[in-house]
């Protein structure tokens, strides 16, 4: 059975039957070193999507998989060329507006899949929280299984084009990765105190934190540790949506 929307007919929505869950992946537009492509986060997080949905309906969850938006917030990236940016508002206008659509057709589950870290979903959750009748389920998905990731990535350190992030790539879609071709992923250190250790936030500007946008060495990844954080990940999150597709939304939800 079908549940990816955009290769759906009319006839193989209704012949799906009652959607109880959707999910919606939101990735980013950005470069990723010098190795990776821009779509990183948006080919990736589709795919986990993708991926966690079809174990899920295998199991017997009723899914469906909406579009992925292929834009994030990307502010901190100007300065690199072609970066594309949403601002948090055009987010919270565009969540509405889906959240408004499924309303219409009488889905009340929906689960973000978010693939980018400058994507904050929260405050926006907050807001629509009792203004809609759609739950929203919010899940970054690279924190599912960070237990596997410790164990299987040899540097722990960056968060960007790094080994954890190369080798999902590698895993998913190898033919668009030039490792190669990646610097070592060497970031610069901010001159105040509080930044530096970590306890007072700043929004970074990219051009001057990094080099050619990465944080971290990828230089060790490769696709078999994609493959052990990736199925790991989208085993746990296709639980979650059968879990959720079971389950009877009532006054008392989610206790
Ligand atoms: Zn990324």
């Amino acid at each position: 059975m079908k549940f990816k929307l955009t290769e759906m007919t009319l006839k193989e929505v209704r012949d799906f039957g009652k959607v109880e869950v959707c999910v919606l992946p939101w990735g980013s537009c950005e470069p990723h070193n010098l190795h990776l492509p821009y779509g990183t986060d948006t080919l990736t997080v589709e795919k986990i999507a993708e991926i966690s949905c079809k174990k899920a309906n295998e199991k017997g969850g009723k899914v469906i998989l909406l579009p992925t938006i292929p834009v994030g917030v990307n502010s901190n990236h100007f300065g690199f060329p072609l970066v594309l940016n949403f601002s948090p508002t055009t987010q919270l206008t565009i969540l509405k507006d889906i959240i408004y659509s499924l309303e219409k057709s009488q889905i009340y589950k929906l689960v973000i899949l978010n693939g980018h870290g400058g994507n904050e979903f929260k405050t926006f959750c907050r807001e629509l929280f009792g203004k809609t009748r759609v739950y929203i389920f919010l899940i970054d998905w690279w924190n599912v299984r960070r237990d596997i990731v410790e164990r299987v990535c040899e540097d722990k350190t960056g968060e960007h084009g790094h080994e954890e992030e190369t080798s999902w790539a590698l895993y998913l879609f190898p033919e668009l990765v030039h490792l190669d071709w990646a610097d070592e992923g060497k970031v610069n250190e901010p001159k105040l105190k509080g930044i530096k250790e970590g306890w007072v936030w700043i929004v970074r500007p990219w051009t001057l934190f990094t080099i050619n946008s990465g944080y971290g060495n990828p230089k060790k990844a490769n696709s078999e540790k994609g493959k052990v954080m990736i199925e790991g990940a989208t085993d746990k999150i296709a639980d979650f949506l059968v879990e959720l597709s079971n389950v009877e939304i009532d006054e008392k939800f989610p206790y």
